[in-house]
């Protein structure tokens, strides 16, 4: 497919032969650090060509929140029949409530050598990095300061005073998972932190170990170069 990183403009022949696996980029960060913002920034805009993952979840649904959309909405029982027909590729309990990813979209996607974005948090990041290895790439989001992460949790006010102290307390575990990723990006502006996540993803698409077909266009570079030395 046409996207960033992917077909750009090469010398010699047969460039458009190269092509590449698909790739997992997984988003992780306490709430409220504008990862789910970033995220669905990134899916949004179609030139990436990253397909977001809906997850499940038993967590009530927020007003502002759109069923299929944001997450599937599903009960205790509900889960635990995925779980135990394996059809989901993670799974964790997150401040009390469970959260998991439906295995058959993301095996699709990358199946076609298109790329996903998983917005879950560490616990999940281990199962899919256990599994998946050679195709997953690791963001952490950190907020500027825990004042600011506070601010970004009240303002939305979509959540009850007492989830928010549990969101704050969980956040000081969850950062200390950082060390776990293989990039961290501070998002203190939201426009620096989407350029950061843009080069990441540009980068890790360009990865020599991920790509197809450049053995055979090196090749052809290599007879246009000795056809020219004979000409
Ligand atoms: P929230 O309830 O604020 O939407 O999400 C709470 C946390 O659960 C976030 O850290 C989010 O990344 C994580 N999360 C959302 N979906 C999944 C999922 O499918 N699997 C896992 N492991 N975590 C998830």
């Amino acid at each position: 497919g046409a996207t960033p990183g992917h077909t750009s403009p090469q010398p010699g022949q047969g460039a458009g032969s190269i092509g590449r696996r698909g790739l997992i980029l997984i988003l992780s960060s306490p709430s409220g650090a504008g990862k789910t913002t970033l995220t669905r920034a990134i899916a949004q805009d179609g030139g990436w060509g990253l397909e977001l993952s809906i997850s499940v979840t038993t967590r009530p649904r927020r007003p502002s929140e759109i069923e299929g959309k944001h997450y599937r909405f599903i009960d205790r029982e509900a889960f635990d029949d995925l779980r135990a027909r394996d059809d989901l590729l993670e799974w964790a309990e997150v401040h009390g409530n469970f959260y998991g990813t439906p295995r058959r979209p993301v095996e699709r996607v990358l199946a076609e050598g298109r790329d996903m974005i998983f917005d879950i948090d560490y616990q999940g990041t281990r199962q899919v990095r256990s599994k998946l290895s050679d195709d997953v790439v690791t963001v952490f989001i950190l907020p500027p300061s825990m004042a600011e992460l506070r601010q970004r949790l009240e303002r939305r006010a979509e959540d009850s005073p007492a989830t928010i102290e549990k969101r704050l307390a969980n956040a000081r575990v969850e950062i200390q998972r950082w060390t776990e990723y293989d990039y961290v990006i501070v998002n203190d502006d939201l426009q620096n932190a989407f350029t950061s996540l843009q080069g990441i993803l540009t980068a890790e698409r360009l990865k020599r170990t991920r790509r197809t077909g450049l053995g055979a266009f090196v090749d052809g570079l290599l007879s246009e170069s000795e056809r020219e030395a004979g000409a």
